[in-house]
């Protein structure tokens, strides 16, 4: 089984939803936790180093607030790490439920 698009083989296909009881992946819950974590991490480097340039460094509460968010990321990127065997076999599981597919480059839908 391919994923490309049968018309101009591009990658670029994303999954035509297919009603209520389509397949969906079992997204774990870690990584639910882990991209927001990672997301608020950047924006608080961000804001530290930009205290750093600007001011005269980073408050306390920031300082503890990105420590305390880059913990989480750890912790969220470990239990995803040990998540990801089973997220692979259920995105797997999905992507060969998915019937219906719609390329994004050249906007060709077809049925597998
Ligand atoms: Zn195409």
């Amino acid at each position: 089984m391919q994923y490309r698009c049968p018309k101009c083989q591009s990658v670029k296909i994303m999954p035509v939803s297919q009603g209520t009881n389509s397949p969906r992946p079992n997204v774990p819950k870690s990584l639910v936790l882990l991209v927001p974590a990672i997301f608020i991490l950047l924006i608080l480097v961000v804001i530290s180093i930009g205290m750093w340039i600007f001011g005269n460094g980073a408050g306390q509460t920031l300082q503890i607030s990105t420590v305390v968010v880059f913990a989480v990321c750890v912790i969220a990127g470990v239990l995803f790490w040990r998540d990801l065997p089973d997220f692979k076999i259920s995105m797997q599981a999905f992507m060969q439920a998915q019937k219906h597919w719609k390329c994004r480059d050249c906007n060709h839908e077809w049925q597998n």
